[in-house]
């Protein structure tokens, strides 16, 4: 079998896991990235990041990945377009498999696999998704000022996410699915607030309508579509990708990692940063903080170091 040797593996190319690719090959530490797929990671899919500091504000996320990654490359860290299908974390050195049969081994291990993406159901999500079909109001609220929207689900995100929205855009309208919210009272009772979201109970996309954008969206039993700019969609939630991990990890609920204040996970030497972790906001720059402080955490680990060394002296 085909085995290479790295000091760290990272698995996942996002921001969270080039971000930590940067720091460790800047560390001096020989690193690899293994990705399936950038584009099928939550930075891939967006079509317009506005909000990173530091870059212009029409950079697609794939633009934004192909930069990290340059600089990542320029300190020497190298990629490989693997899909990883599992760990062996029983050893000091950890095996990590990939689904074309090679073997990385790794002294540590950075896991930044994102969080899995949204399901597709509703007719016409997949083809306007980024012309209108959003799952994040904080990334593309301020896209359609003035202009009218529907937030669609019943948990606390989409109640939230219909206030970020309110302060944008001219009309909001809170479609949710069933006869109440499952968010906390205090929270849905702020609605009443925002003169501009009108909520709908028992209001079932069935589809999404629109040539290049979206148009409308038609809606179970009601006969006239509701004309929209944009929808946001959060009906099925997300969770972190770890299935390859096997079960070696603990979690603390049903698949969220343990993670202690050095992004260590419960077997010495396994490192996790960005959206694999569950957290409140999933921003790219949130967790490519979280991917600098992983592979700093992962140097000190290596070198035995009391404390993690700043990149910078
Ligand atoms: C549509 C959309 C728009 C967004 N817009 C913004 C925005 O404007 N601004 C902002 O700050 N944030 C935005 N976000 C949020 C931001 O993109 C995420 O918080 C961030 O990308 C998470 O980074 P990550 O590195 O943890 O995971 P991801 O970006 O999801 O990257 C994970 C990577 O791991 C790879 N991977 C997964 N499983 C495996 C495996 N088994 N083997 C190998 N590789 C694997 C994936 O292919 C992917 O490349 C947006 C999110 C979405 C979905």
């Amino acid at each position: 079998m085909n085995t290479e040797h790295y000091d760290v593996v990272i698995v996942g190319g996002g921001p969270a896991g080039l971000s930590a690719a940067i720091y460790a090959a800047r560390a001096e530490l020989r690193t690899v990235v293994l990705d399936k797929d950038p584009h099928a990671g939550a930075l891939g899919m967006a079509h317009v990041i506005a909000n990173y500091p530091g870059v212009r504000s029409d950079i697609s996320g794939i633009e934004l990945l192909d930069s990290m990654k340059s600089q990542a490359e320029s300190f020497g860290a190298k990629f490989f377009r693997e899909k990883v299908t599992g760990l062996d974390l029983s050893k000091r050195e950890k095996n990590v498999f990939t689904a074309s049969g090679k073997v990385f081994r790794a002294k540590a291990l950075i896991l930044a696999t994102g969080s899995m993406g949204k399901s597709r159901k509703i007719k016409g999500e997949q083809e306007l998704l980024g012309v209108g079909v959003s799952y994040c109001a904080t990334c593309d609220a301020a896209f359609y000022k003035g202009q009218v929207v529907a937030v669609a689900g019943r948990t606390g995100e989409a109640v939230e996410e219909a206030k970020v929205l309110s302060r944008f855009a001219g009309k909001v309208y809170l479609l949710c699915p069933t006869s109440s919210f499952s968010a906390p009272s205090e929270m849905v009772e702020g609605l009443d607030f925002q003169p501009n979201i009108e909520v709908r109970y028992n209001q079932s996309i069935v589809a999404i309508n629109g040539d290049k954008a979206v148009e409308s969206l038609t809606i179970r039993g009601e006969n006239a579509p509701l004309e929209v700019d944009g929808v946001f969609l959060y009906l099925s939630g997300s969770s972190p990708i770890i299935d390859y991990a096997g079960g070696q990890l603990d979690c603390v609920e049903e698949s969220c990692l343990k993670i202690g204040a050095d992004f260590s996970t419960s077997v010495p030497g396994v490192f996790a940063a960005g959206d694999i972790l569950c957290k409140d906001i999933k921003q790219a720059i949130i967790v490519a903080s979280e991917g600098c402080r992983a592979a700093l955490y992962a140097d000190k680990f290596l070198r035995g170091r009391s404390t993690a060394k700043m990149d910078y002296n």
